[in-house]
Order: structure tokens, then C-alpha cells, then sequence
């Protein structure tokens, strides 16, 4: 087999193993054994440039930053859908069909996915172009980021028609969405409000890798196109299916408004079982003939109709308005309402998200409220039933001072929340920065939990992350429900933390926007503390990936004085405050400001070990050659095409060995 049969063969594998993981949902290799498929054919497509593919596997984790999207018309219009709410809309809509066509008329009943509609245009089999809807003539050109969604197929299988559009939503299942929120609410960030929003916002990310990390899925359930050789709608689902396509297993045939009301019962209720959020059901004319025949109105197909399902709602009595303050001192207030039963649970609260939002729906106490449940993770208050309002009722009067410190609030241009300023005084974000500290990302401390944090700072034994270093066994023992084993488990638990890496540390100092991920970022740049501390907003502009938003936070963090102070005291404890020095004594800044760009196969070492030796001494490694490399690490068998692009460009091959002679 010849280098590029083999390189087709690895393809054409992942592409059948990605399709049984995100399309079938029934994986038939694990992961590692997928990885190392995918590293294969990596370092073959890097070797071998001349077999480039934009379509394959390996380029799902994106990466190309799109600046601006190009605006793209779509050849068939996207249309809207007319809504339906009851038997009667649907009897009304079939009277009007049945004036309109001939013959008798069944229909597929599919579900109404909530997310961003997507068309995707493919050529001879391969994914060309995906582009939202836009206003429905015309969309954004998001194909850079669909092509991270690993359920979208970037070449198809079977006999699929040389070309076509095929239409879809992009969602957000349940669980990946409350995955980001932790992770958001864990880095001190507002979390997302919902999934569908966030899963159009996720398209219109300008870096592509990411996209690839948001968990997204591509659902679909419409062709269009001139000769598919289709002739009804159901056919076409099924054969989008075995294009390779994930199409919903749900839909339905229906031959009467009757059957089409026992599907729409059964997913009403069956649809909380659904990994995502649906918000109705689509009723399409089964036959493609009879569509055409009834063609469109300015906005919607006639052939179809959505049937929404009644949001889960609930009439309620709102009883108080309270608030929240977080760990970053941001206020959220929150609606205490008379229990009620809602999809299933029993809420007693909602979010208000803030002052705005009070003051548009002109929500009360004591009022009459509304309350729905969607994505969200708590319900929220949609309307108030004025009719039952109280005469004498007066308009909320937003707090001015915190709640729990009595600090006057602030709120900062452009900013929706109101923030508590009392950064060191107020108890919520005392407690809340120390219980973030101590959590399992950060400096995971066995034996000490929340409840504790909250007694202990009651109780005035600590006031910040520094004072656990100096706490007693003899200190803890007096306290609620602790006894002389579980206070010595404490003690030891803090003290141990001393060996968690550098990076969790500065995960654990809760500096708002900084993440676990960026808190690596940061920890690998600058090695150590002092040197972050020194950092201007422009150094911390440079770093990869950290924004002007970013760099703000973390010289206002550092500009404190009390934060410096506590730093200095972490560092006396002990607490890693820099990369372990086993991880330094392999790290210079021989290459610093050097961009490598690695081709071929080595000897000594193997690529990754050399990518690696690069970025240890500062070095960048990227993966194509363009005028800001400095060297390319050429071993044998470098791309025919990577060797042209550097002579061209006038940049210097060198060797394995003149690289091991350059870093000594
Ligand atoms: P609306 O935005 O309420 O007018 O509803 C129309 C939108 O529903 C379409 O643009 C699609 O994005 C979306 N949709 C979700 N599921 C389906 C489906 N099964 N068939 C057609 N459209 C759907
Ligand atoms: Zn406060």
C-alpha cells in the first residue's frame, strides 16, 4: 500500500468511527485506540502536505480564526414556520391543503429542535459551505466552526446526489451546557443564560478551536435541491440517514390530524427525557408533489406548520425579593415564591438576573407572577398577572447597599449586575473566594468542605485562603460537629494542599475570568508568580490567548496591595507559587520569540518529544510555514510542498542536530 492509499485508509476509518461515536451514539473502539488512529494519520498528512485535505478528520479541533464572516444567499430561501396551537389550527390548516392539492394528504410529524438553523451545502459528498439563516435569503458563511461539530459529516456515504442543501439545527444538548456553566460560574464568570442562544453564539466564535470545544451536535431534517430522486419527506429523512447524516430517530407518519395529535401528546410529555431542548413539533406534507403543488406564502412554507408546545408555566405568588451576593461580589436577585409544581418539580425560586430586568416586567412583591421553565437551570419569571395586583402596591426599589455588609453597591458602565465593592469585608465573598480555593479544581483540600469555610469564617478563625495555613487542631476542635479525628484530618488536608501544582494555585486565587484553562496558560508563560505580578496589561496582552478583559482583571487582582499580601504569606507556607523546579530545570528562554515549525521524522527524539523540547525553551511551534517562522526542524522525508514554501520565503532548514546544538 502506497502512502497515500494509506492515508485514505486512515480516513476513511476515523471518519466510519466517528460517524458510529456521534451519529449512531454506539462507539466501537475506545478512545485511546482512536487517538493513536488520529496521531497517525497526523504525523502522515504533516509528512505528506501534497495529500492535503480540507475535509479530513483531523481538522475537526479547528483553529483558523475567521475575523469577519462572509455573508453568503442561500440558493434555496430558509423559511420560516407558521405556528399552530391547538386541533382546530391544524383541522383549519388541512382544509386549506385539501382546497390545494388532490389525493389524500399524510403527513411526517417530527419534533421542533430549539437551536440555531443551519443549511449545509455539499458537493460530490463533501461538505462545502455551512451558513446560518440569517434573515433567511441570506446568512453568515460559519463553516470554519460547523466543521468542529464532529456529528456533521465532512464527506458523506452511500448514494448521495452530486449536489445539495441540507437543513438542520445546531444544538446544545443539556448536559454540555450545564458542563460550560460550571465551568463559567467555577472562573467567577456569569454563567449562560440559555441553550439555544448560546449555541448560535458558539457559531459566531471568530477561533474555531473554540467551537470545537463547546459540546454541539448537528441535527437534521430537510433537503433541498433540484432531482434528489426523492419523492416524500419521510424518504428524505431516511435516506439523509444513510448518507450519514443525524437525523432524529423521533418522526412519524401520520395519516390524520388525529394521528398527528397523538404524536404531539406523546412528545409533550416524552420530550423531558430528550438529551435536548425541543419546543414543538413540525407537521410536513409526506409528499414532495403535493409540497410543490402548495408551494410557499412571503414567510413559510404552506406544506408545513410547527405546533408549539405550551411552555411549562406556572401561576404563582411571588412573596419576597431577595438578594444574592457572589463570590466576585456580584448582587443576583432572587424571586422567593409560593411553592408551586412546575415540569415535575417544586420550585420555590427564580431568577430575576437583575435591576433591568425587575424594572421592564415591573415585578412586585406580593404580585401575581408567571413562571416558566426552559433550558434554563432555574425558572424564571416570564410575566406578572397585573389584574391581581394590589392597588396600594409600590414599584421594587432596587437596593443600594449590600445586603449582607451594607457597603454601597456599584455598577460599572455597560454592565448589567450591581456589585458589592466590600471585597475583603463582605462574609458572602469572603467565604465564597475560600470555598473556590479550596475547591476539587483548586487546591482540592481533603477534609475540609463548604460548610465548614462558611463556621469557620463565622466563627473568625479565618478571614482569607492565607489563614488556613495557620489553623490549629486545637482551634477546630470547639467547632460544630467536629471531633479530634476529623480536625486533624483538616489540618493535614490544608497542609498538604502545599503540593498542589502552580497552575491550580493560580486557579484558586479566584481572579475574575481567570479559568483553569487560562490559569495554565498563564503558569506556563510566566513560570512564577513575581513575574505575573510584574506584568503590564500589554505583557499580559501578548500571552496566547489572554484578552484585554483578561489582562484588566489580573492587574487590578495583583494591584491590591491586600492581594500581594496574601501572596507573600502563601509563599512563606510554602504553597507552590511557581512551575515545581523539576518542570524548570527543563525550561530556558534559549528560543524566546523563535517560531519552529517541525517537518519529517526524527531520530533522537520523536516529534512530539521536539515539539515539546521547543516550547520548554520558549519556543513556538506552529504548524505551517509563513514569514514570522524563524526555523523549520526538518527530518527525513520533510513535505515536498513545506520544503518549497521555506525556500521560497527564505526561511532556514535545519537539522535535528543543529536544533539539539541550539538549545545545548
Ligand atoms: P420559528 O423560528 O419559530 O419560525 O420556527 C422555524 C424554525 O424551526 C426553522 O427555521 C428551523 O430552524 C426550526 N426547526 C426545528 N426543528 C425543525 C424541523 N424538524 N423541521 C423544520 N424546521 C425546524
Ligand atoms: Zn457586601
Amino acid at each position: 500500500m502506497n502512502i497515500e492509499q494509506q492515508i485514505n485508509q486512515l480516513r476513511e476509518e476515523l471518519r466510519q468511527h466517528n460517524y458510529n461515536y456521534y451519529v449512531l451514539d454506539a462507539a466501537t473502539i475506545n478512545d485511546y485506540e482512536f487517538d493513536m488512529k488520529l496521531k497517525e494519520l497526523q504525523a502522515l498528512e504533516e509528512k505528506h502536505s501534497e495529500f492535503y485535505d480540507p475535509n479530513s478528520p483531523t481538522l475537526r479541533v479547528g483553529g483558523e480564526v475567521t475575523k469577519n464572516f462572509n455573508t453568503v444567499v442561500h440558493e434555496q430561501r430558509m423559511y420560516s414556520l407558521d405556528n399552530s396551537y391547538s386541533k382546530e389550527d391544524l383541522l383549519d390548516w388541512e382544509t386549506r391543503i385539501k382546497k390545494l392539492v388532490d389525493g389524500d394528504v399524510s403527513y411526517t410529524c417530527e419534533l421542533k429542535y430549539d437551536g440555531a438553523s443551519i443549511s449545509l451545502t455539499y458537493e460530490d459528498g463533501e461538505l462545502i459551505r455551512a451558513v446560518t439563516r440569517g434573515d433567511g435569503i441570506q446568512g453568515d458563511d460559519v463553516t470554519t466552526n460547523v466543521k468542529t461539530i464532529k456529528s456533521v459529516p465532512l464527506k458523506l456515504k452511500g448514494d448521495y446526489p452530486p449536489k445539495f442543501d441540507i437543513r438542520g439545527e445546531i444544538v446544545l444538548p443539556y448536559e454540555g451546557f450545564a458542563k460550560m456553566n460550571q465551568e463559567r460560574i467555577a472562573a467567577g464568570e456569569e454563567p449562560y443564560a440559555n441553550p439555544r442562544n448560546t449555541a448560535s453564539g458558539s457559531l459566531k466564535l471568530q477561533d474555531s478551536s473554540e467551537t470545537a470545544k463547546r459540546p454541539l451536535d448537528c441535527l437534521l431534517y430537510n433537503l433541498a435541491g433540484d432531482r434528489l430522486g426523492i419523492s416524500s419527506q419521510y424518504e428524505s429523512l431516511e435516506k439523509a440517514r444513510s448518507w450519514g447524516f443525524k437525523v432524529p430517530q423521533e418522526s412519524r407518519l401520520a395519516n390524520s390530524v388525529d394521528e398527528v395529535l397523538e404524536f404531539i401528546n406523546l412528545w409533550d410529555e416524552k420530550r423531558r427525557d430528550l438529551p435536548y431542548e425541543t419546543d414543538g413539533v413540525v407537521i410536513k406534507v409526506n409528499n414532495l408533489q403535493q409540497q410543490e403543488e402548495l408551494g410557499f406564502t412571503s414567510k413559510a412554507p404552506r406544506w408545513a406548520m410547527a405546533y408549539k408546545f405550551k411552555a411549562e408555566q406556572a401561576v404563582t405568588k411571588l412573596n419576597e425579593i431577595t438578594y444574592q451576593v457572589g463570590r466576585t461580589g456580584a448582587i443576583t436577585p432572587v424571586a422567593n415564591l409560593e411553592p408551586v409544581q412546575l415540569a415535575g418539580t417544586t420550585v420555590k425560586r427564580a431568577s430575576l438576573h437583575n435591576a433591568d430586568q425587575i424594572e421592564k416586567l415591573d415585578i412586585r412583591e406580593a404580585d401575581t407572577v408567571f413562571v416558566e421553565k426552559g433550558g434554563e437551570i432555574i425558572p424564571k419569571i416570564v410575566s406578572v398577572d397585573f389584574t391581581k395586583r394590589d392597588k396600594n402596591s409600590v414599584p421594587t426599589q432596587y437596593i443600594s447597599s449590600c445586603p449582607e455588609c451594607d457597603t454601597e453597591l456599584i455598577r460599572k458602565e455597560g454592565e448589567a449586575q450591581h456589585y458589592c465593592p466590600n471585597v475583603h469585608g463582605c462574609p458572602p465573598q469572603i467565604i465564597g473566594r475560600i470555598q473556590h480555593y479550596i475547591s476539587r479544581k483548586a487546591l482540592d483540600i481533603e477534609g475540609l468542605g463548604g460548610e465548614t469555610v462558611a463556621l469557620l469564617v463565622k466563627e473568625g478563625l479565618i478571614t482569607n485562603y492565607a489563614d488556613l495555613y495557620d489553623l490549629t487542631k486545637e482551634q477546630v476542635i470547639p467547632l460544630e460537629r467536629m471531633a479530634e479525628k476529623s480536625a486533624e484530618n483538616l489540618v493535614e488536608g490544608i497542609a498538604k494542599s502545599k503540593e498542589i501544582p502552580f497552575e491550580r494555585v493560580l486557579f484558586g486565587l479566584g481572579i475574575r475570568y481567570v479559568g483553569e484553562t487560562v490559569a495554565k496558560k498563564l503558569a506556563k508563560h510566566y513560570k512564577i508568580i513575581d513575574a505575573i505580578v510584574a506584568a503590564t496589561e500589554e505583557d499580559l496582552v501578548n500571552v496566547d490567548e489572554i484578552g484585554i478583559k483578561i489582562a484588566q482583571s489580573v492587574r487590578e487582582f495583583f494591584d491590591a496591595e491586600s492581594n500581594r499580601m496574601l501572596i507573600d504569606r502563601l509563599k512563606n507556607y510554602g504553597v507552590q507559587l511557581q512551575i515545581s523546579a523539576e518542570k524548570l530545570a527543563n525550561q530556558t528562554d534559549t528560543l524566546k520569540s523563535q517560531t519552529f515549525v517541525v517537518s519529517g521524522v526524527f531520530e533522537k527524539v520523536s516529534r512530539n518529544e521536539l515539539k515539546k523540547l521547543i516550547e520548554d525553551n520558549g519556543g513556538k511551534v506552529s504548524s505551517s510555514i509563513s514569514s514570522k517562522t524563524t526555523y523549520v526542524v526538518a527530518g527525513a522525508n520533510m513535505g515536498p510542498s513545506k520544503l518549497e514554501k521555506a525556500n521560497k520565503l527564505e526561511i532556514a532548514i535545519i537539522s535535528e542536530d543543529d536544533f539539539l546544538n541550539l538549545i545545548g
